[in-house]
């Protein structure tokens, strides 16, 4: 049985290599994340290309997803590079004033930032191990009182879980970022930091003034604002990821797994692909294998039956990229065995409309114990559908177009296979050949034809 859950994996300096890229495909990567938080410009370009090269040379489809930095704050600097002391109880000021910092205040260069803070509002930094609390608001200066932490440093990063910032989710460099991406074809393209359905909309506008071709958009779900408005989002968006990082920031960790089923929830309902990350295999960066808990973590993804999983440091930076593909093939391939044999109720009854044909032919495969689902795919849309409803056996997308293919690798238990005459793949031969499924079941989608085939 081939591996349901697929894999994301960050392209950084220790995978980006043609060898290893071409090996990390092998292993079993469906589609690499290109972080423009790091590099920029032709250094990400490059890697653009390389994927698209092997991919071609393999013949194996394989997604793009460029993911851009988006609004991510940082205080400004300090007198020199040391950390400087701070403690509990102390007032510490944020201010418009570009000299140096110290034990008692900091330059804070966004204006959006500054005009959108109000007094009760919690500034999480350095991923929440420093916590202040806004006191006084003034136009040039707010004060807060520091309720945990003990030393600051230059540049720190920092979220604020109780504020809508009034400020666009592209950044200038964002823009050039995406203009550049743009230029080299993505298949979908990730937004960071989303508050609202309207930022997706901007993006989409964006991206539909530079070219024509459908390039899809994943929010990325990392502000408790977003977290509300989770059922818009993901409706303005074509998918979604479960940003754990700056989640586990902006809300009590202890209530992301919780939030992570809801928005899993929410995705199989709209259908749309949902993609589990950050840390999956966090000890890997050095360790060769994952601790217990890892493995449990990646096994609870693909019995949630996320679409993706995703690797971040893992593989940008880690000294081990292709173990960890080879750990997170395994325990997916193992887990997806086991949830189909115990498929928890839940997993096919709930969040499909009553009459939608997507869960009839997904019921359709079901009764029939078909061998898989065979979708003629002109566009993502049928397949998108069909994937949401878990139904637990292959989708075949034989696609004709390549960007179809590559943004369908993405999608749980879909094997795009890109073939220029999807015409001549109608007949039931050539199915048997492609799925290379000699005997058994076939349930086939074109267009509005759904049937049932015997390949015996
Ligand atoms: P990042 O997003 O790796 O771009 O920060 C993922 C996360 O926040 O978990
Ligand atoms: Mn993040």
């Amino acid at each position: 049985m081939p591996r349901f859950t697929k894999i994301t994996a960050s392209i950084g300096p220790s995978s980006e290599s043609e060898t290893i890229l071409r090996q990390m495909i092998l292993g079993g990567v469906n589609m690499f994340r290109i972080n423009f938080s790091h590099d920029t410009g032709d250094v990400q370009g490059k890697k653009i290309e390389s994927v698209r090269k092997i991919s071609k040379k393999l013949g194996m489809p394989v997604g793009i997803m460029v993911d851009l930095q988006g609004p991510k704050h940082r205080i400004g600097d300090f007198a020199t590079d040391e950390k400087y002391s701070i403690s509990v109880g102390q007032t510490f000021v944020f201010d418009s004033n570009p000299e140096p910092g110290n034990s008692f205040r900091v330059n804070l260069p966004d204006k959006d930032v500054m005009a959108s803070l109000r007094i009760g509002d919690r500034v999480l930094l350095n991923d929440g191990k420093i916590e202040m609390q806004v006191t006084d608001v003034a136009p040039d200066k707010i004060k807060t009182r520091v309720v945990r932490g003990t030393e600051i440093w230059s540049r720190r990063g920092f979220n604020l879980p109780d504020t809508e910032i009034k400020t666009s989710v592209l950044t200038e460099k964002d823009r050039a970022d995406l203009e550049y991406a743009l230029s080299k074809n993505p298949d979908w393209v990730a937004v960071s930091f989303v508050q609202r359905p309207e930022d997706i909309a901007e993006v989409r506008d964006f991206i539909t003034a530079r070219t024509s071709s459908p390039i899809k958009i994943i929010a990325k779900i990392e502000r408790k604002n977003a977290v509300e408005k989770i059922s818009e989002i993901a409706m303005a968006a074509d998918g979604v990821m479960i940003a754990r990082g700056d989640l586990a920031v902006e809300l009590p960790f202890e209530q992301v797994p919780a939030i992570s089923r809801q928005i899993i929830r929410e995705c199989r309902r709209l259908n749309r692909p949902v993609i589990m990350a950050t840390q999956m295999l966090g000890s890997m960066v050095e360790s060769e294998f994952p601790t217990r808990a890892e493995i449990s973590d990646v096994a609870n993804a693909a019995y949630l039956r996320v679409d993706s999983t995703m690797t971040s440091e893992e593989t940008t930076i880690g000294a081990h990229p292709l173990k960890v593909i080879e750990t997170m093939d395994k325990i997916l391939s193992c887990s997806d065995m086991d949830a189909m044999a115990h498929p928890n109720d839940w997993v096919r009854s709930e969040n499909a409309p009553d009459n939608d044909w997507s869960r009839s032919v997904s019921s359709m495969a079901y009764l029939n114990h078909a061998m898989a689902i065979v979708v003629f795919a002109r566009d993502t849309d049928a397949v998108m559908q069909i994937s949401a409803r878990r139904p637990d056996v292959s989708i075949i997308a034989v696609c004709d177009n390549n960007l179809v293919a590559n943004q369908l690798c993405l999608l749980r238990g879909v094997i795009p296979i890109y073939t220029p005459d999807s015409f001549a793949l109608r007949d039931i031969k050539m199915i048997a050949k492609i799925t290379e499924i000699k005997s058994g079941k076939l349930v086939i989608v074109d267009g509005d034809e759904v049937s049932l085939r015997d390949l015996d």
